[in-house]
């Protein structure tokens, strides 16, 4: 029988966590009832530096079922993607397969049994898709949605319409373990694992308490992230544009020669102090664009480690 872990990034989830708590143990139960995975299976909650009373409230639920919730404490907020890595990880080592869900119940916990199903059927990765996002405001609707197309127009592979709910099992995590790097987007890596994959299609809800905790700003980050972590194309983009300007400078130099001596006057300081604005505003952005690069090179030789967990819940004796 498979053990299957179920991982949850919390950061300042004290409102949401003992329903996601109660939510998901119903899960586990009824499909260990049905034989589908082992009884020893568990939620593994993954404290990310939250200032509230998070942590205190997983203590207490693993202290009410010590075989049923774990909970894993990082010693700082390090964010959502690094989270759930430390989790997944973890998890890896303890269990045959595994489930990354978020805190606030937003994803459909009842599509997970339907996810074990298809690990059983042989898929390695089973993705959460969304059906469509009515509860989410116009807003996130729209700059998630186009957050997908940016990603695809720019040569990202991801399953639209997918975050980070999905099934992975113990080998799909192992050889997500191998990606050391530190500009992570794990949704851009998980299609490079290979392997079988499968989809199961669900209704986004709302959350069940508390606020997001991915503002605009950190939606921002992580698009810009996805695609300068797995994608030249900014800078085949730049390089396109330099070549385009090379020849409209040709053009204008015939222009401006033709013009000279057929004895126009040229009053020659407008395009002359247009063009240096122009060409220096282009240098910026080009020498900007490739400085984002150079910033990750930097950020990956240094190797540092990602996460640091400080303490561990597990039903295995120090
Ligand atoms: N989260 C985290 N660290 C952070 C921010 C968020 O672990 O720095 C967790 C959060 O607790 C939740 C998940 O990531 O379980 C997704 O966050 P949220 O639901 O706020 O994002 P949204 O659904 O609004 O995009
Ligand atoms: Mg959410």
């Amino acid at each position: 029988m498979d053990r299957l872990a179920i991982v949850v990034p919390c950061y300042n989830e004290e409102e949401v966590l003992k329903i996601s708590s109660e939510a998901l143990r119903g899960v586990l139960n009824t499909c260990i009832e049905k034989g589908k995975i082992a009884p020893d299976s568990f939620v593994l909650f993954v404290n990310d530096g939250s200032k509230d009373r998070t942590w205190e409230l997983i203590e207490a639920e693993h202290a009410l079922y010590p075989g049923q919730i774990f909970g894993c404490k990082l010693a700082g907020n390090v964010g959502h993607q690094y989270a759930l890595t430390a989790g997944l990880l973890t998890a890896k080592d303890l269990a045959d397969v595994t489930v990354s869900i978020d805190a606030d119940l937003q994803d459909d916990v009842n599509v997970i049994e339907e996810m074990v199903d298809k690990f059983h059927e042989g898929k390695d990765i089973v993705y959460g898709v969304r059906k469509e996002r009515k509860t989410d405001t116009f807003f996130k609707r729209t700059t998630a949605q186009g957050f997908y197309k940016v990603m695809s127009m720019m040569g990202v592979k991801t399953v639209y319409n997918h975050a980070d709910f999905r099934l992975m099992s113990k080998r799909a995590v192992e050889q997500f373990a191998k990606y050391e790097e530190t500009n992570l987007f794990i949704r851009g890596l998980i299609p490079l694992i290979g392997y079988e994959t499968d989809c199961v299609y669900y209704d986004r809800k709302e959350r069940v308490a508390g606020e997001s905790k991915y503002p605009l700003k950190k939606m921002l980050a992580l698009a810009f992230n996805g695609i300068s972590s797995f994608s030249v194309k900014p800078i085949n983009f730049i390089v396109g544009l330099g070549i385009f300007i090379v020849f409209a400078a040709f053009a204008a130099l015939i222009y401006a020669l033709i013009s000279y001596f057929s004895g126009h006057v040229v009053p020659g300081w407008t395009s002359l102090i247009v063009s240096v604005w122009f060409l220096g505003g282009l240098q910026l952005v080009a020498i900007g664009l490739v400085g984002q690069y150079i910033g990750k090179i930097y950020l990956e030789v240094k190797h540092r480690p990602r996460y640091n967990i400080e303490k561990l819940l597990t039903d295995e004796e120090e």
